[in-house]
């Protein structure tokens, strides 16, 4: 089946779907591959759960012509579809990308575009080849401005997802070391994420910049910027307070403060306030929009306990995300006893030796009171400080924290997604 034919029949679901334990009654089902599994064998449950159409790439499952529509590859249909989408919508779609902070500045730019326009963004983390046409068949006639996530692990990626949403404004939060595995080197991590750059000059289409940073700053004589930082040649010049529990920034002698803890967060919410004010959200409006919104997920969260208190950033970790998060929690003014939580940080290939040491050492040079460190990686660091504390299971860190009497401490969790380090959440609850 064309894909014009396709649009027509998905204009009449409502939505589209992948997952057969959460299938919305009239929605179109693609059934995708996985390693794991063949999303066709699923199709006959899709239906039976009320989808109305069901999109399959293996003929020996099509039981029916009127609900079953056979295309040559399901995923590469999908993107299709969402290309056409896209276009049928003709909103403006701001793009998202970076190392670290994708997610936090597209809820904070979304509470704040919402202000305004109704507006759709990518949910949770959607951000890939799948996601990103999920995010663009999300929105619909009465959708005004779409905000898209975009995640890479490769270069090309984010061309790659630029040819899908057709973005009309993008930002890249940062370039990091995160997916060194992929991307090679930081260089790497750089050319990747500007392509987004690339893309939306090449149309004509305006960058929203950090004019702080040195990588964004180079792009600041293309003529299609707006940016945002503490130098005056910005347009949006701001500054940002640091030490302090919450994200703060003051721009034009207005206070603008955050429920989301680290200083890195002030930038995510300098983003949002530059974006706000390109579309002209009015001033009070971007204020409250960015003090309401408060981070889930273990992104950021300041927690409470009777006697502690803890920074839960257990969502993700990398050198350069670990890095700001320590520094962030050196500088932060307290009288309580500051204790660090971390493990692991994945998918760095033959740079994982040298950035573990790096993060070990920076942790033997700080004041924290006590560090436990917890992973194959950190374990096998070189450390000679008495309050660095290696572990070697999950279970025997919880057990040291159950037997230590914490009072008046102020701990950093920290870790890969795949530690899970909220585990050790009911070992210090105390
Ligand atoms: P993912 O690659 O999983 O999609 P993401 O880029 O969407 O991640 P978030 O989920 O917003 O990022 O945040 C993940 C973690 O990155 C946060 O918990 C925080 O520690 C860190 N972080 C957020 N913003 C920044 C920033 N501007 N600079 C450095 N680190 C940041
Ligand atoms: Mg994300």
């Amino acid at each position: 089946m064309n894909t014009a034919r396709l649009h027509q029949r998905f204009l009449l679901c409502s939505g589209v779907d992948t997952d057969t334990r959460n299938i919305r009654k009239d929605s179109m089902f693609f059934a995708l591959k996985g390693t794991n599994f063949n999303g066709n064998e699923f199709a006959g449950e899709a239906l039976k759960q009320g989808a109305s159409y069901v999109v399959v790439d293996d003929k020996k499952f099509v039981k029916n012509k009127e609900h079953y529509i056979l295309v040559q590859n399901v995923l590469e249909s999908l993107q299709k579809l969402a290309i056409f989408h896209r276009k049928y919508l003709g909103i403006p779609i701001l793009a998202i990308t970076g190392s670290n902070g994708k997610t936090t500045t597209k809820e904070l730019v979304h509470s704040v575009l919402l202000r305004k326009f109704k507006t759709i963004a990518t949910k949770g983390n959607l951000n890939n080849h799948i996601g990103v046409p999920l995010t663009l068949l999300s929105m619909d006639d009465h959708t005004e401005f779409g905000i898209v996530e975009m995640g890479a692990n490769h270069p090309l990626e984010i061309e790659f997802l630029c040819t899908i949403a057709n973005p009309d404004y993008g930002y890249i939060t940062n370039f990091g070391k995160a997916h060194l595995e992929g991307f090679g080197s930081l260089e790497g991590v750089v050319k990747a994420k500007t392509e987004l750059y690339k893309n939306l000059q090449e149309r004509h289409k305006l960058i929203f910049l950090n004019i702080d940073d040195e990588v964004q700053r180079k792009h600041e004589n293309y003529n299609h910027t707006f940016s945002f930082g503490e130098s005056n040649e910005a347009d949006v010049q701001l500054s940002y307070q640091s030490g302090l529990a919450n994200a703060q920034l003051n721009y034009n002698n207005t206070d603008f403060k955050s429920k989301l803890t680290g200083e890195y967060n002030a930038k995510n919410m300098a983003a949002a306030l530059c974006i706000g004010l390109y579309f002209k959200v009015k001033f009070e409006e971007i204020q409250t929009a960015l003090s309401n919104y408060s981070p889930d997920n273990n992104r950021s969260q300041t927690l409470n306990t009777a006697s502690n208190t803890i920074i839960m950033d257990a969502y993700n970790a990398n050198p350069t995300s670990m890095h700001a998060a320590l520094e962030n929690f050196k500088q932060l003014k307290t009288n309580k006893q500051k204790i660090a939580i971390l493990g692991d940080m994945f998918e760095l290939g033959s740079s994982a030796v040298t950035e573990h040491q790096i993060i070990a050492n920076y942790v033997q040079n700080s004041d924290f009171a006590e560090t436990y460190l917890l992973g194959d990686n950190f374990k096998n660091t070189n450390t000679s400080s008495n309050f660095i504390f290696k572990f070697k299971s999950i279970e025997s860190l919880k057990e040291h924290l159950k037997e230590t009497d914490f009072q008046n401490c102020y701990f950093l969790i920290k870790g890969s997604r795949g530690m899970a380090l909220e585990r050790v959440l009911d070992s210090i609850k105390k």
